[in-house]
Formats: structure tokens, sequence, C-alpha cells
């Protein structure tokens, strides 16, 4: 069966061409589905295609390990509401992280064992069967290979350690911040260790102490890393993980010579990339600052106080203010994925057109639980795409604008992320609604946003708070323009 290696290569070459394709589809929410699937049956077919690699080695195990992991993805995935998702997503990446540290620790165990340090490994793996000491011969890395399988090793620790904590944070299982004194020096410190140890493993000192020690030392890093995350930060994170694991498999893939993994891997590490990058410019961070900084909150300065009080209004007044406005801008935020109020809301857009009323929908870049998120929810409920405005965009239409219809956002529309050091938003880029004319906010009571801090907006003197579920809210507003025309 000469010509299986070469119809397997070519397999891989699909799979990858299929990755390539899915992503670009996914670059339009019309397409982005379809995107999806395509990149899932390129999946399927290197994973199908692995299996007729020659010399493969306990597939039965590996067949029951699928089995397990598809059940448990099928079942979450089928479970999920929309707006734990972000979980969700944090939990898989730290899997494809933990994986690739799983195939580095397996090379290096078993480049420990060829050399002679370790005993206790079986003779046979699944992994580059043709990689490992048979009959006491040495194992085959090359010095590239070891290093970039240390390198993976290591990042996909991280990734792996730092999306658990991200995941428990944004599942709500821990506290959003933890500081202390000196804590990026001690970040610092453990990351130099684990760098120390990480070259002395990939110069041919392997032994399993050693290894033990790296692990220990990588897995510590991305959780000390990510534990000190909170306020606003955590989509910068959660992106950096993406393109960590990427990366990490792209380098295990290069150890087990497996093309398939190296393109997947890389894709999905420059997509992350580009993605932490685009974050990071909406968070007004710098990557070094997400890795290392403070995280928002200046130390020792004081939390503003808010003057006034929150000001109510009931649908059909705020229904009236909005059918004789000439400029409405909506902006939706979680609190809009939460009451699945998407629907609804383009429904009052849509009678709002028919009146004469201009209507945008302004989108922040971190609104929501994930990149995208809004944009996801608005293009399900059909809203056009030229009536969907950036941050950027949008800004500058405010003053101009009769009603700005804040729903379930917070965070992104909080002026004390401009005027509060003190503040865990202070530094981030926001929807300035408050330039325009009046302002109509709809939440279900006092609760705070995802950094967990007071929002001026809702206490300035051009803000009314129209108190409700989003859905029912704007159902209200939908009963209410109705009555108006009728
Ligand atoms: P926020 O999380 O700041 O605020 C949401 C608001 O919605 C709450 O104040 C809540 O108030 C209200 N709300 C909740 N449920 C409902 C409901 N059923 N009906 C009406 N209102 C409701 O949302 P934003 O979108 O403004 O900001 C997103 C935040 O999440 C940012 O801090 C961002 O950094 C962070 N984040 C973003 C990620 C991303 O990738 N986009 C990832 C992780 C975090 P009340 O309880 O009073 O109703």
């Amino acid at each position: 069966m000469s010509w299986l290696p070469t119809l397997i290569k070519a397999c891989y070459f699909l799979a990858a061409l299929l990755f390539i394709l899915g992503l670009k589809r996914m670059s339009s929410p019309r397409t982005a589905r379809g995107g999806i699937v395509w990149a899932g049956y390129g999946m399927l077919l290197a994973v199908l295609a692995t299996f007729f690699l020659p010399d493969m080695h306990n597939r039965g195990l590996i067949i029951a390990a699928v089995l397990i992991g598809v059940s448990a993805a099928w079942w979450s995935g089928k479970r999920v509401a929309m707006t734990a998702m972000p979980q969700m997503v944090a939990l898989y990446n730290g899997m494809g992280g933990g994986a690739a540290a799983a195939i580095g620790a397996v090379e290096l165990i078993g480049y420990a064992r060829g050399l002679g340090l370790l005993h206790a490994v079986p003779d046979t793996s699944p992994l580059r069967p043709e990689s490992w000491a048979v009959n006491g011969l040495p194992p085959t890395l090359s010095p590239t290979e070891l290093a970039l399988g240390v390198l993976g090793a290591l990042i996909g620790a991280v990734s792996f350690s730092g999306s658990l904590i991200a995941f428990a944070k944004l599942q709500g299982w821990l506290d959003k911040r933890f500081v202390f004194a000196g804590q990026r020096a001690v970040n610092l410190l453990l990351l130099a260790a684990a760098v120390v140890v990480g070259i002395l493993l990939a110069t041919g000192h392997a032994s399993l102490p050693l290894i033990l020690v790296f692990f220990a030392l990588a897995l510590l890093f991305g959780l000390m890393m990510t534990l000190p995350i909170g306020g606003a930060d955590m989509p910068v994170v959660i992106s950096l993980y993406n393109a960590f694991t990427g990366l990490a498999v792209a380098f295990e893939g290069f150890v087990l010579g497996n093309e398939a993994m190296i393109i997947a891997g890389m894709v999905v590490g420059a997509a992350g990339t580009l993605l932490t990058q685009l974050m990071a410019k909406a968070m007004n961070r710098s990557i070094g600052n997400v890795l290392f900084g403070s995280f928002g909150a200046a130390a020792g300065s004081e939390a503003q106080s808010i003057e006034g009080a929150q000001k109510p209004i009931d649908a059909a007044d705020a229904a009236v203010m909005m059918a004789y406005a000439e400029r409405v801008v909506i902006v939706p935020g979680y609190g809009l994925a939460v009451a699945q109020a998407q629907h609804k809301v383009w429904e009052f857009a849509q009678l709002l057109i028919k009146r004469g009323v201009k209507v945008k929908f302004a989108i922040h870049p971190v609104a929501g639980r994930m990149p995208g998120h809004m944009n996801v929810l608005l293009a399900e409920a059909g809203v056009p795409y030229d009536l969907i405005a950036d941050m950027d965009d949008i800004n500058p239409e405010f003053p101009a604008t009769d009603v700005a219809l804040v729903i379930g956002a917070n965070d992104v529309v909080n002026p004390l992320a401009k005027t509060d050091p003190a503040s865990p938003i202070y530094g981030m880029p926001i929807l300035d609604v408050s330039n325009a004319k009046h302002v109509i906010v709809i939440k279900r009571g006092k609760g705070t946003g995802f950094a967990g801090i007071e929002n001026a907006l809702f206490y300035a003197d051009n803000t009314r708070m129209l108190y409700g579920d989003g859905q029912a809210a704007v159902g209200e507003l939908v009963t209410e323009l109705k009555a108006i025309d009728a």
C-alpha cells in the first residue's frame, strides 16, 4: 500500500483547504454558518485520515477518547445558552491548548526515555511512533523539533490553565479580580523560570522531574496571569489564549510531522493574533499591558462617587419621544443577549423607520460576552448591515442624535471610562451616548455590568431609565408605538 501515505497527505491538504475556505466564509455573517460546517468537515477528514497513518497504535483507546469527547461536546453544544457561549469557547480553547501541551509532554517523556533517563513509558505510542526509541535505539527528534515541542508545550499549558480560569470567571465561579502587591514581579519570575527549565529541556537535559517542574511552572503562570484580569480586559485575554492555542498546535504539528495540524494551528494562531490586536485596540490596551499590566484601576486612587438619582420613564412616554424624533441610535449590550430581545428590537426599529425616523444601531467591539456577539444577534434578527455602525463611525453622530436607546448595555456606555482613573475600565473607549440629546436606558434594575461598577450615564440629566426585561420592555414600546400610529 505504497499509495497510502500519499492519500493521507492529500486528505490533509484537502482538510487544510477546507479550514482556510471555512475561515474565509466566517468573515461575513451571511456565510459564517456555512463556514463553520466546511471547517468541521475539514476536521473530520483530518481525523479520519490520521487513523490510517502507518504504525498507528492504540486505535481502540483513541476511538474511545474521541467518542467521549464528541459526546461531551455534542451534549454541551446542544444545551448551552447563547449567553453562556463565551464560557464554552474559553473551555474548548483551553482543551485545545491542553491537548497540544499533552502532545509536548508525551514527546518530551519519550525523548527522555530514549536518552535512558526515564524507563516507565510503554514501548509504543500512538503519536509519531517512528520517533520513539524502539529496541534501545535513540529517538529521532531533531534539535528544532525538540525546541518547537518545548515551546508548543509551554504555550499550550499556559493557554490551558489560563483558559480554565477565564472559563471560571465568565461562569461566575471566581471573583473577578485577584490582585496582590508584587504580582507583576511574581508573574515575570514564573515565566522566566518556565523558560529557563524549557531551555534545559530543549537542549537535551530531559528528565521526568524536570519535565514535571516545567509543566507545573507553565500551568501556574497561566493561572497567575489570568487571575488578576477583571474589569473589561477579558475579551483581549480570551482571544490571546485562542492565538496561543493555535500556535501551540502548529508547533506540536511540526514535531509530529503532521501538515494538517501545522496549517490548522497557524490559521487559528494568525486569526487569533489579529483578533487580539483588534480587541486590545478596542480596549485601548497594549498586548504587553494585558500580559503583565495592572489591568485597569490605578492602584491607590479613590473611585469617583456619582451624584444624583436615576430618573425612570414609562414605555408610553419613551415611545412618544422616539416616534417624534428625527434620529434614533439603538445601542445593544449584553442584556439584549440575556433577554433575547433582538427580534423585538428590530420590529420596533422598523416601526420607527416606517414613521420616517432615521434609525441606526451602534456596536461597541466588546459589547456582550464574545467578539461579534451583537453583530451575530442583530444579523439573526435580520437587521440590514448598512444600519449597523461601528464605534468610531457612530461616536461623532451622537450630538446630532435625538434619542440614544440603550438596551442592556452598561460598561460600553460608561463615561467613567473617560473620567475616573480609579475605574477598572478607565481608558477603554466607549460609545459616547451621553452626547445624545436624550438617552433612554432599558435594564431590569440597578444591576452592574461585567466590570461590576456604577455607571454615571444612568444618573445623567438627559438620561431616563425604562426598567424591565429587555424583551418585555421593547415589546411595550412596540405596543405604544402602534397605539400612536393607530
Ligand atoms: P454589561 O455586562 O456591562 O452590562 C449588561 C447590563 O445588562 C447589566 O447592567 C444588566 O443590568 C443588564 N441586563 C441583564 N439582563 C438583562 C435583561 N434580561 N434585560 C435587560 N437588561 C438586562 O454589558 P456591555 O455589553 O455593556 O459590556 C460588556 C462587558 O463584558 C464589558 O465589560 C466587556 O469588556 C466584557 N466582556 C466582553 C467580552 C467580549 O468579547 N465581548 C468577553 C468577556 C467580557 P440589570 O441587571 O439591571 O438588568
